[in-house]
């Protein structure tokens, strides 16, 4: 493994343990420090897909905190949604000599390149969130992705067992958003098949852009006459999209509509009757999970976890899934507002003060 120190490029990041006993010394030269008694300290390389929507900045600074408190130092690098440039940010990582690199990968399949050539220089590599395909894979770490569709599809169909349903997929090249689809169909199948459900529209949004929500969703509207009786939307930005389109049309709060998330806008929502549900995924338990498993695989410790697969393709990938919780108007106070993902006086805000949970 390269262990040499070498140079950071311009707006790199600093090493997170800055000003930690031991760290470097000067704003700096090199990824590996060494602690007092001369060990060197663990670097964890974090290519980032994206910081865009709300969770990736909370995942990015839980992930850090943990694993600074477990000794290791944490080089973050987002790649704004291009599969290029995440790439050569990963190989700029691995020429910094990182010991572990950590990816939530922008394109499933392109960034099997940076696993190929991570264990080139012997670095174990985890998918976070979402899996890389078709390569050697160390580790993944996420949550139970399917379940997540499951959560969203079940909790339209129990408001709306019929109707026309718009069913708004995330991005293409997000493996994520084909296992929530997975999840939805699930449960809609049998519905589409009985003939209670019809779909009406069926598309992707790329790059999970809300904008492309709000298009699918005007169109869905337009081509229908507004006989729409539910959105399936794969994750708090769409569902935000769709939201507003429906409010042009005066029916926001009539046409259930799901999330993913947990937002703080998408709460809001929720709160105020426009989005029906969202689905709350701990992120705290899953930053925290990978960066004590990023530490083991650099310790090359054992992982010590109940061994769970799951086939990328090329081969079964020691998996851990975190279980995800829908949350509706009745459990926001029990989910995420307890849990202090949000505050109840940021996520009630624009409410009268008899609408917020009781005790408030
Ligand atoms: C994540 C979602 C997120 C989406 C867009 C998915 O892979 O699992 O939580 O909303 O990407 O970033």
């Amino acid at each position: 493994m390269a262990l040499l120190s070498l140079s950071f490029s311009a707006g790199c990041s600093k090493p997170a343990s800055e000003g930690e006993a031991g760290a470097a010394k000067t704003e700096d030269k090199t990824a590996k420090t060494a602690d007092a008694k001369g060990t060197k300290k663990i670097t964890i390389g974090f290519s980032m897909d994206t910081l865009k929507e709300e969770r990736w900045q909370r995942d990015r600074d839980l992930f850090k905190a943990k694993a600074e408190q477990l000794g290791a130092q944490v080089l973050v690098q987002s790649a704004n949604s291009d599969d290029a440039l995440q790439n050569s940010q990963a190989e700029n990582l691995l020429t910094q000599g990182i010991d572990v690199l950590v990816v939530v990968p922008h394109n499933a399949k392109t960034t099997a390149t940076i696993v190929e050539s991570a264990h080139k220089q012997g670095v174990p590599v985890i998918a976070y969130d979402r899996l890389i395909l078709d390569s050697d894979l160390d580790l993944y770490v996420s949550f139970d992705n399917v379940r997540v569709g499951e959560l969203q599809a079940d909790y339209l169909v129990k408001k709306q067992p019929k109707g026309s349903y718009v069913l708004i997929g995330g991005s293409p090249t997000d493996n994520n958003a084909k296992l929530f689809r997975d999840g939805q169909m699930n449960i809609l199948k049998p519905l589409i098949d009985k003939g209670d459900i019809k779909v009406v529209a069926d598309q992707w949004a790329k790059d999970w852009q809300p904008v492309e929500g709000l298009k699918i969703t005007e169109n869905a509207l337009t081509k229908n006459n507004n006989n729409v009786t539910a959105v399936v939307a794969s994750n708090d930005g769409l569902a935000g999209a769709a939201v507003q389109a429906l409010g042009e049309q005066k029916l926001a709060g009539k046409v259930v509509v799901s999330g993913q998330d947990a937002e703080l806008a998408a709460c809001q929502r929720i709160a105020a009757g426009t989005q029906s549900m969202t689905v709350y995924k701990p992120l705290k338990a899953l930053a925290e999970k990978a960066a004590e498993l990023a530490v083991k695989l650099a310790k090359k410790e054992p992982l010590g976890e109940k061994s769970q697969t799951i086939n990328n393709g090329k081969k079964d990938v020691p998996s851990v899934l975190i279980t995800p919780v829908a949350v509706d108007k009745d459990n926001l106070a029990s989910t995420v507002i307890a849990d202090g993902f949000h505050k109840v006086e940021d996520v009630y805000k624009d409410l009268p003060k008899d609408q917020w949970p009781a005790g408030k």
